[in-house]
C-alpha cells in the first residue's frame, strides 16, 4: 500500500505542531544581563533597534521592551525613516538593512550580521534579472522587497507581501503589463486575484515553498475549527486551503481580531511569539512541513533569520561593526522604487 503522504498519526501532529508558550521561555542569567548591556548602550546611544517578526522571540521582547519597532518589511522601513535616531540597528536578513539605508542614507546603519541573507535574494542576480527585463521593455518591473539594492535600483516599484496586492491591481487597471520578481508562488497568487498581465521570474523563499497541501489537510481534519491563515510565498496548492492569505502583519491582525479560537499557521515559527503574546488564550498550530518531498528546510524557520541572537545583536550595538554601505548612484535610484511604496 502506498504510504500517505504524511506519516504522522494525529497524536504526533498535536504534539509536533501546537506551539509552547514562547513568551514564557526562559532566559539565562547570561542573556540576562546581555539584554541588560544592550538596552543600557540603546538609550546611551539613542539607537533605534528594528527587528523582524520572524527573529528570535528574545531579539523581539528586547525590541519591544526599548520602544523599537517589530513588524514585518514594509513597516520596518518606514519605522527607519521616520526614526528621531542617527542610528538604526536591524535585525533581520540584509534586504532590510539595505532598504533601511535607502530610504534613510543619512542614517547609520547596523545589522547583528552581514551574511544573513534570502534564498530570493540570492535567486535573482542583478545581471541575470536585467537581461530578463530587456526581453519585455514594454512592462513595467515590480519587485518584491526581498531583493538586492542593486535590483531594486533597476525596478520601477518595489513591494511588499502587504501591498503587493494592491501595487499591481492600481498598475493593471492603468492597462500597464508587469514583470514580477523574484517569489514565483507569490507572483502566480497576484496573478490570480487580480487577472494582470505577468511574467514571473523562478524564485523562491525555501522556508515557505516547504509547506505541504496533504500535511495541512490532515491538520485541518484534526481541527475543523481551527481557521488557515498562509503566507502567499508558499506553494499554491497550501494558498488554495486558506482562510486568510496576507503578510505577517495582516496574519497576527486575523488572528487579533478574529473571534475563532483556533488557527494553524503556514509562516516562518518566528511569528509565534507575537500570536501568543497578542492572543494568550486562542491556539496556534504550525502548518506540517513533513511528507512527500521534504527537505532539510523543513522546520519552518529561515536558517539566515536565525543568524541573529543577542550576541551579534550586543556587537552590533556595542562596537558598530556591520555597517550597510551602499553606494549613492544606488541609493538614489533605488529610492524612486521605494518610496512609490511608501507613499503608496
Ligand atoms: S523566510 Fe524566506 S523570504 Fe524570508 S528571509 Fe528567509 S528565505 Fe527570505
Amino acid at each position: 500500500m502506498k504510504p500517505s503522504s504524511i506519516n504522522l498519526v494525529p497524536d504526533d501532529l498535536l504534539a509536533s505542531h501546537k506551539r509552547k508558550l514562547y513568551a514564557e521561555e526562559i532566559v539565562s542569567s547570561e542573556e540576562l544581563q546581555l539584554i541588560e548591556k544592550i538596552k543600557n548602550l540603546v538609550s546611551e546611544k539613542n539607537i533605534s533597534l528594528i527587528s523582524h517578526y520572524y527573529t528570535d522571540n528574545k531579539i523581539q521582547k528586547l525590541t519591544e521592551e526599548v520602544n523599537g519597532c517589530v513588524s514585518d518589511s514594509l513597516q520596518m522601513a518606514k519605522f527607519g525613516k521616520d526614526s528621531k535616531s542617527d542610528i538604526l540597528v536591524v535585525s533581520g536578513v540584509k534586504f532590510m538593512g539595505e532598504t533601511a539605508k535607502i530610504l534613510s542614507p543619512n542614517k547609520k546603519v547596523y545589522m547583528p550580521t552581514l551574511d544573513a541573507t534570502c534564498s530570493l535574494d540570492l535567486g535573482c542576480p542583478v545581471n541575470e534579472f536585467k537581461k530578463f527585463c530587456e526581453h519585455h521593455p514594454d512592462r513595467e518591473i515590480v519587485v518584491y522587497a526581498n531583493t538586492s539594492a542593486e535590483v531594486k535600483a533597476i525596478s520601477d516599484w518595489v513591494v511588499t507581501s502587504s501591498i503587493a496586492l494592491d501595487v499591481i491591481d492600481h498598475l493593471d487597471s492603468e492597462g500597464k503589463k508587469i514583470i514580477w520578481g523574484p517569489d514565483k508562488h507569490l507572483g502566480r497568487y497576484i496573478q490570480q486575484k487580480t487577472k494582470a498581465d505577468m511574467v514571473l521570474w523562478d524564485g523562491a523563499c525555501v522556508v515557505h515553498e516547504e509547506f505541504k497541501h496533504e500535511g495541512l489537510k490532515s491538520l485541518m481534519q484534526l481541527h475543523e475549527d481551527a481557521k488557515v491563515l498562509v503566507h502567499p510565498e508558499s506553494p499554491h496548492s497550501v494558498i488554495d486551503l486558506a482562510d486568510c492569505v496576507g503578510s505577517t502583519s495582516q496574519i497576527i491582525d486575523y488572528a487579533n481580531n478574529s473571534p475563532a479560537r483556533k488557527f494553524i499557521v503556514a509562516t516562518d515559527k518566528g511569528i509565534f511569539y507575537q500570536l501568543i503574546k497578542n492572543n494568550p488564550d486562542k491556539e496556534f498550530y504550525e502548518a506540517p512541513t513533513a511528507g512527500d518531498g521534504a527537505t532539510c528546510n523543513s522546520c519552518s524557520r529561515c536558517p539566515w533569520m536565525g543568524m541573529n541572537s543577542l550576541e551579534n545583536l550586543y556587537d552590533a550595538v556595542s562596537n558598530q561593526g556591520n555597517e550597510i554601505n551602499l553606494e549613492d548612484e544606488i541609493i538614489d535610484k533605488a529610492q524612486i522604487s521605494l518610496n512609490r511604496m511608501v507613499n503608496f
